[in-house]
């Protein structure tokens, strides 16, 4: 607050706050306390969201979703005893398998498969990444974008032996439909996109996929109507065609939308589909 204060005191002149402004630390995107110059955020609120992702210990090789012991539910376990399980695969608990490779892949996973090859989730949906999402979504503070996209490439630079730029030639925002993007002004997957993609050296194709139908919001409907909601829902160019794609989202919830976009990007010739998100609800999230 002390920072904040500072920054904005009505004594100073113009010229004076921002030479003031350059010389201060930035403020933390969630609680205005001094940051961190690459995450943007307060060393607070930077271990939390970290202990939120080191909590993310066993999750599903596919689809990203945490393999807890203690959140296998009732819906999940009925999921997996109604599965067919692949050879060699063995059963561990209620929710989740372990295939002959060692791999752990959950129950919705196992019983329909999805497009892309890997989602790979920078946090979990917490009530702390749940409020810098909103501040970027809702309150249009584009500069929330820039500790999203920090913990996205330690996220992949981890997944991908520090060289995500070896196994993906481009990367694409999940769209939002024109008008919602008239409505908002900027699409926030695109925003948290473009410092990863600079980055990482990544080409970032912010047009390639579109959303051409403005499907009703998803956050009320369950997996089978959010799948139906999206049919049909994206078109892509054939810019893709020969690519491996990373498609980049601000949080990914039960995978119908990432699944989508993955589809239409691979009927349009793209090899392979990544999914990179800030983050990923828990199962029963
Ligand atoms: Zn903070
Ligand atoms: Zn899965």
């Amino acid at each position: 607050m002390v920072y904040k204060g500072l920054r904005s005191f009505r004594p100073f002149s113009a010229p004076f706050r921002v030479v003031l402004n350059t010389l201060l630390p930035p403020l933390c995107s969630l609680c205005d306390q001094a940051a961190n110059h690459r995450t943007q955020l307060c060393h607070h609120c930077l271990t939390l969201i970290n202990a939120d992702h080191q909590r993310r210990r066993s999750s599903c090789l596919l689809c990203g979703v945490e393999l807890d012991h203690q959140v296998a539910t009732t819906t999940c376990s009925e999921a997996i005893e109604d599965t067919p399980l692949p050879p060699h695969a063995k059963k561990q608990t209620a929710n989740f398998v372990s295939l002959n490779d060692g791999a752990l892949h959950c129950a919705t996973c196992i019983r329909y498969p999805p497009a892309f090859d890997r989602c790979i989730a920078a946090s979990r949906y917490s009530p702390l990444s749940a409020k810098l999402v909103n501040t970027l979504k809702q309150g249009g503070k584009l500069a929330c974008s820039v500790p999203m996209a920090e913990l996205i490439i330690d996220a992949v630079r981890s997944r991908y032996s520090n060289q995500p730029e070896r196994h993906i030639d481009l990367m694409v925002p999940v769209p939002l439909h024109i008008n919602r993007l008239k409505i908002r002004g900027f699409n926030q997957a695109a925003e948290i996109a473009k410092p990863v993609a600079r980055q990482l050296g990544i080409p970032l194709a912010l047009t390639a996929c579109a959303r051409q139908t403005d499907t009703p919001s998803q956050q009320r409907l369950n997996f089978s109507a959010r799948k139906l909601n999206l049919q049909q829902a994206f078109g892509t160019t054939t810019r893709v065609n020969g690519r491996r794609i990373a498609i980049i989202d601000d949080v990914v919830t039960t995978c119908a939308t990432s699944n989508a976009v993955a589809k239409s990007l691979l009927d349009a010739g793209a090899v392979s589909c990544d999914i990179w998100c800030f983050a990923r609800t828990p199962l029963n999230g």
